[in-house]
């Protein structure tokens, strides 16, 4: 899978994309990721990429056509055109459903980063096809909605995880929170693993983890509860 992001903030990405989990699938090929600096592709001498607004209001919002000419360097010689998501508080709201969709069913995605007061109008009807949010909030840009959106995306692909199906009995992917975890020693602090982990018995085992994801969910998001089928 291929993301290619365009943003004015390139080098905030490798700290947290190019290392562990998602550093080590790129260095295997099984995800490609390339951030695109839009302000190299300003025509303005002093290679400005923003401008006030019209409607006044204050603050300065990224102009059209530095993004516009980062877009089709990308797609110039594609015969097809990449899923173009627009980082927005404005978007619909991502969630575990939202990237496997995204996973599923897009090998290429474009993200679109904005910054400042956000983007000319204009520039998203053009090219973007999808407009996503990381939560009811506004963040100084999408930078980091764009991580998270990678990573939660990414994580799903094959071969991304050592145990290709460990994600799936993660929160969020059937709906509920996952049971409670324990590692060794088997008593810390007083504090003991549950007896049922111990005996080796895996349907017990199973019927536990059901019971537990279910307590979680009761007590952390009873609003999930309406996903159990
Ligand atoms: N003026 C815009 C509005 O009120 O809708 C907000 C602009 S915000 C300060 C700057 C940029 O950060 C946006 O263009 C967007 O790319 C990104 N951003 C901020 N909050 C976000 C969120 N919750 N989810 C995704 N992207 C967000």
């Amino acid at each position: 899978m291929r993301f290619d992001v365009l943003t004015l903030f390139p080098g905030m990405f490798e700290a947290v994309l190019g290392n562990s989990i998602i550093g080590r699938a790129r260095e295997k090929g099984i995800i490609a990721l390339n951030f695109i600096n839009i302000r190299d592709f300003s025509l303005d001498k002093h290679k400005k990429v923003d401008d006030t607004p019209y409607s006044g209001g204050g603050g300065m919002l990224m102009t059209p056509q530095p993004i516009y000419d980062a877009y089709m360097s990308v797609v110039k010689d594609l015969d097809y055109k990449p899923y173009t998501v627009y980082m927005s508080p404005q978007g619909r709201v991502f969630d575990q459903e939202t990237a496997k969709e995204l996973v599923s069913k897009k090998e290429h995605i474009i993200i679109l980063c904005g910054h400042y007061e956000g983007v000319d109008q204009r520039v998203i009807d053009e090219i973007v096809d999808d407009e996503i949010s990381i939560g009811d909030f506004v963040l100084t840009g999408g930078e980091i909605p764009a991580m998270a959106v990678i990573d939660a995306v990414s994580r799903m692909i094959p071969g991304v995880l050592s145990d290709c199906g460990s994600y799936q009995n993660e929160s969020h992917f059937n709906g509920l929170l996952e049971y409670p975890q324990y590692t060794k020693p088997r008593v810390w602090n007083g504090r003991e693993v549950p007896e049922i982990l111990i005996g080796g018995n895996h349907a017990k085992i199973e019927e536990w983890k059901r019971e537990q994801s279910i307590k979680n969910t009761l007590k952390k998001r009873p609003d999930l509860m309406k996903n159990i089928p």
